[in-house]
């Protein structure tokens, strides 16, 4: 996902709803306030092209259904034990608990077809629960449209975010085809990470586009992202060009390490003067999605690390000075100036 700041509140979205194109989904959520006008409800798609080590929503990455056992949620195996006859891959490990043997999850038949794995039905205590349903599109948007009333009084709507939208990229634009006829206004958060004629098809039904972008810098953004910057910084020049009127919001989450410095920051601003319309937002840093990466026997790479006192503000503000038109021209008159005066004294 995404700047990927706003998770879901865990769990799965329920049972397939309705028909139309297919896709997986993780999570649908009401009243979000945070992406994009008004009150909103999010659709949470499965899948990421981008790996970010500070992904607060480990269970969009992968394109599959995946489990997720949370130790501190099971009643243990003496009182229940009812994951164990669910799957081979489900044993008895150590402190009660069960552990899951990942290296057969990845070949699940179950999961390869898309559908919710066995699994995901024995836990009565959503210990173990999988992340990544099947929801038709006609169903998805009706989940949305249960929230009309209070997206309409606030001039919300739907919110497509994941992982990445554009990662099912046929099933995102269903979604947005199905909004726009119902009168649902559909924002979409995307890493920008996408083949350009998707993102363009897209934004032709968007009425409000998130977009992120965490650095410019082509070394910094593969060692921490998994792939370079060029595609996105290039699909959001296009998408600003084709959709003049689309309002962007470009979102950068500050994160230790990666680009919380001045030199990062200028960047962005600097590049941002190629699509001058556009609203900038810094997010900061957290850590809220650490304990995801444990339930989905995954390691969290950032380690314990936190944003410096003052650093999202002075972030902030050397974006907006960096993205000032003229700014590098005014610096080079001051610095005119002043050997100007220098050799007048
Ligand atoms: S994901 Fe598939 S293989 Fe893994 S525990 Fe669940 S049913 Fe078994
Ligand atoms: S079914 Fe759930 S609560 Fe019961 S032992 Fe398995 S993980 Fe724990």
């Amino acid at each position: 996902m995404a700047a990927c700041d706003h998770g879901p509140q865990g769990g799965t979205p329920g049972p397939p709803l309705g028909d139309g194109p297919r896709g997986l989904v993780f999570n649908v959520q009401g009243f979000s306030v945070h992406d994009g006008p008004g009150i909103r409800t999010m659709v949470f798609m499965k899948g990421c092209p981008l790996r970010c080590r500070w992904c607060s929503n480990p269970e969009s990455q992968s394109p599959l259904p995946e489990p997720a056992l949370n130790p501190g949620r099971c009643l243990g195996l003496g009182k229940c034990g009812l994951c164990l006859p669910a799957c081979p891959a489900i044993s008895a490990g150590p402190g009660d608990l069960p552990s899951l043997d990942r290296r057969v999850c990845r070949e699940c038949p179950d999961a390869l077809a898309k559908a919710v794995p066995r699994c995901g039905q024995a836990c009565p205590a959503r210990a173990l629960v999988v992340h990544g349903r099947p929801m038709g599109a006609a169903g998805a948007i009706a989940a949305v449209e249960r929230d009309s009333v209070f997206q309409a009084r606030s001039g919300g709507g739907l919110t497509l975010t994941g992982g990445e939208p554009l990662a099912q990229g046929a099933f995102a634009l269903a979604l947005l085809g199905l909004a726009r006829s119902a009168r649902v206004g559909a924002a979409m958060e995307t890493s920008g990470q996408a083949p350009y004629g998707l993102l363009r098809e897209a934004a032709a039904r968007l009425d409000f586009l998130l977009y992120d972008l965490k650095s410019a810098d082509p070394a910094k953004h593969l060692e921490y992202v998994g792939a370079g910057p060029e595609t996105i910084m290039g699909n959001l020049i296009s998408v600003c060009r084709d959709f003049p009127d689309l309002p962007v919001t470009v979102r950068t989450p500050v994160v230790p390490g990666f680009n919380d410095d001045r030199a990062s920051a200028e960047a962005i601003g600097y590049f941002l003067r190629e699509v001058p319309g556009v609203s900038h937002e810094a997010l900061p840093y957290h850590a809220m999605g650490a304990q995801k990466y444990a339930f989905l026997g995954r390691t969290y790479e950032m380690g314990d690390v936190a944003l410096g006192d003052g650093a999202l503000e002075a972030f902030r503000e050397t974006v907006a000075t960096a993205r000032r038109p003229g700014k590098a021209a005014r610096q080079a008159a001051a610095r005119r100036a002043a050997n100007v005066r220098d050799v007048g004294d």
